[in-house]
């Protein structure tokens, strides 16, 4: 586990068990070594069709973890409610999410129930969201907030007013300043009194890539001079009682609590400006921005890390609250935060596998040099002979050389037309070899892996981000292997080749044949990936997104349950997301089959039955390749 930095990472939720297996432990530090949950025996589990309640789901899979979510969410509060009580601060911590970080229904819905006792409530940006956050809603707590943020038009603002006509603890947050015209308006027509949030444009910068859109340059929120006019025109309408919430956000991933700090310091001096303007101010929003460590470094000094824990995070923003408001005499205010990436993190892991490796590369002095050089010409027979003269005397510098002549020599030969292309093929091969051994004494290895970058981590593609990847199982055994992993796109940005720690490649296994491992499968995970990956995946190559399973701890002999598996989407409802009809599809296919003869008996074997059936089967499977069970007509 030390290799993996799994303690650093993972801790509390993951360890490496005396199988040398993944154990998840679903309540952090609270578990007991009898609820720790093996990871590998839920991936054999559900992918098995042939074990006992086997689920034949294949990968890639998404494991959700629906303890761990409920231990994020009561961590989050207890972190509040401890530095609330430490500092005497005299109001209260009630928290949202904010469904764009992972909008899956089960899990917003789990989120609401785990957090009901703590009136832990939605934030929605766009009309879809704030439609889902207002059902799941219905079933929390009454005084849970509904945080309206996003541009907004008229008839988003409706929604929200309906969403408070329904007693919901709705606030529509400002987010540019044309949007009081709409909500006085719309407040006038659907005689409905709003709660209103302003969104402050902090001049506080976050400098990482997600600070991008903080500071005064920012993409969002007021300016002090905007929020002046808002404050006026609410006065105007005998609406400056509905301003209750001040919002801001300085982006995801805040590295230090020092930052954090300068951030709500300055939106709390906002914040007592309104109560000294006459809104009637409630709470204070301090957005999203709570950290993960994804490398487990708590260094703070990049995107990957963050130097503080939920302790921490939750003491410097009460701390910086309290002061401010005490200087100027205020009411503490009710603290909000719109943690999505701590909350979704940890509960969901993916697993996928690894089905194919390039071989290692034999040592210089290994390196048989077959060339038929009958056709090449003098100079490039002279080069070939030095090549292995240098070879053998382990001249890498000179062997290199030599080759590279070689192959612009015959390369030459070849345009003239005196070469054929075998011993082309013959030369660039050598040349290969030969810059492959020299170029690196291990070069990594490709892993070719049965998964869409694109589709489950997106964010490593687009903007770099790396997660803890790891095998699953076999760490008690070294691996010797530095590897890249290869995706099945046929893109070239299919690959993840960045790792945590800086590294470049990963130290993996060597694959196994039937009788080792797991059943010959080498099984990866990806973790602390909950947050934004499968909202932003995409369905390059059509592929789509994976199966996922949720699974509880239980106190039963496997200490888990699954208690929901929802396959991916199959080549058919992929095929259907582009406009494409695959019932129509299918009869094309038919016809052509009946039109062209296809005989009862053709040349494998198969008839035209089999093959119609072959073709209906191949429309509802996944996209992904079938590595667990090779099949043969599919
Ligand atoms: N609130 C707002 C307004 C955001 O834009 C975001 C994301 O960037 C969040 C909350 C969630 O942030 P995080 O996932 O870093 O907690």
């Amino acid at each position: 586990s030390a290799l993996y930095r799994i303690d650093e990472w993972g801790a509390p939720y993951f360890s490496v068990n005396s199988s040398g297996n993944v154990a998840v432990r679903p309540y952090g530090a609270g578990s007991l070594a009898h609820q720790e949950i093996d990871l590998l025996k839920i991936v054999k589990k559900v992918s098995d069709p042939k074990s006992a309640g086997g689920l034949g789901l294949r990968l890639p899979l998404i494991v959700r973890l629906p303890d761990v979510l409920k231990n994020r969410v009561e961590s989050l509060h207890s972190a509040f409610e401890s530095a609330i009580q430490a500092q005497c601060y005299e109001s209260h911590y009630q928290g949202v999410y904010p469904v764009k970080c992972n909008q899956d229904r089960l899990v917003v819905e789990d989120i609401v129930k785990f957090g009901a006792p703590f009136r832990f409530g939605l934030e929605a940006g766009s009309k879809p969201e704030l439609l889902l956050a207002m059902s799941c809603l219905c079933k929390g707590n009454p005084e849970a907030l509904l945080v309206c943020n996003g541009f907004k038009d008229a008839e988003y603002v409706s929604l929200a007013l309906i969403a408070k006509k329904l007693a919901l603890n709705t606030v529509i947050v400002l987010e540019q300043e044309e949007e009081v015209n709409l909500v006085i308006d719309l407040t006038n027509k659907l005689s409905v009194r709003p709660v209103i949030g302003v969104r402050a444009k902090l001049r506080t910068k976050h400098s990482g890539h997600f600070g991008s859109t903080s500071g005064e340059k920012g993409k969002f929120g007021l300016t002090t001079t905007q929020i002046l006019r808002v404050v006026k025109k609410l006065q105007d309408s005998g609406m400056l009682d509905c301003l209750q919430l001040l919002h801001f956000h300085i982006g995801s991933q805040i590295p230090s609590t020092a930052l954090l700090q300068d951030g709500v310091v300055e939106a709390t001096q906002i914040y007592s400006e309104l109560v000294r303007l006459g809104a009637c101010m409630k709470v204070i929003d301090i957005g999203g921005g709570l950290g993960v460590d994804y490398d487990g470094s708590k260094s703070g000094n990049s995107d990957l890390s963050v130097s503080y824990g939920l302790e921490e995070y939750a003491s410097a923003v009460v701390n910086a609250i309290r002061i401010i408001c005490d200087r100027k005499s205020i009411k503490h205010p009710i603290i909000c935060s719109e943690s999505g990436r701590a909350i979704v993190s940890h509960h969901s892991i993916l697993i996928f596998e690894a089905i194919s490796a390039t071989v290692n590369t034999p040592a210089m002095n290994h390196i048989d040099l077959p060339l038929v050089i009958e056709g090449l010409s003098e100079d490039a027979r002279c080069d070939y002979w030095n090549l292995s003269d240098a070879a053998m005397r382990h001249e890498n510098e000179t062997c290199l050389l030599y080759a590279d002549q070689l192959k612009q020599r015959c390369v030459d030969q070849f345009i003239e037309g005196s070469l054929r292309i075998e011993q082309l093929a013959d030369v660039d091969g050598l040349f290969d070899l030969v810059s492959k051994v020299i170029g690196a004494a291990e070069p990594a290895r490709i892993y070719n892996v049965n998964l869409s970058i694109f589709t489950s981590i997106p964010d490593f593609w687009s903007i770099g981000q790396v997660f803890p990847i790891i095998p699953i199982h076999r760490l008690d055994e070294k691996p010797e292997v530095r590897g890249v992993l290869s995706d099945l796109t046929c893109d070239s940005d299919g690959k993840i080749d960045k790792f945590i720690g800086g590294e470049t490649s990963l130290l993996l296994h060597e694959l196994e044949g039937n009788d080792g491992g797991a059943n010959g499968q080498y099984y990866l995970g990806m973790f602390l990936g909950g947050a934004y990956q499968e909202a932003l995946g995409g369905v390059h190559n059509l592929f789509g997104g994976p199966n996922v399973v949720s699974v509880l701890q239980s106190d039963g002999p496997q200490s888990f349950a699954v208690t929901r598996a929802v396959p991916g989407p199959s080549r058919a409802d992929v095929l259907r997301m582009l406009q494409h009809e695959p019932e129509l599809m299918f009869e094309t296919l038919k016809h052509r089959a009946e039109e062209f003869h296809v005989e009862d008996h053709d040349n494998d074997g198969t008839n035209y039955a089999t093959l119609i059936s072959s073709l209906a089967r191949s429309f509802h499977n996944m996209p992904y390749l079938n590595a667990l069970s090779p099949c043969s007509y599919e």
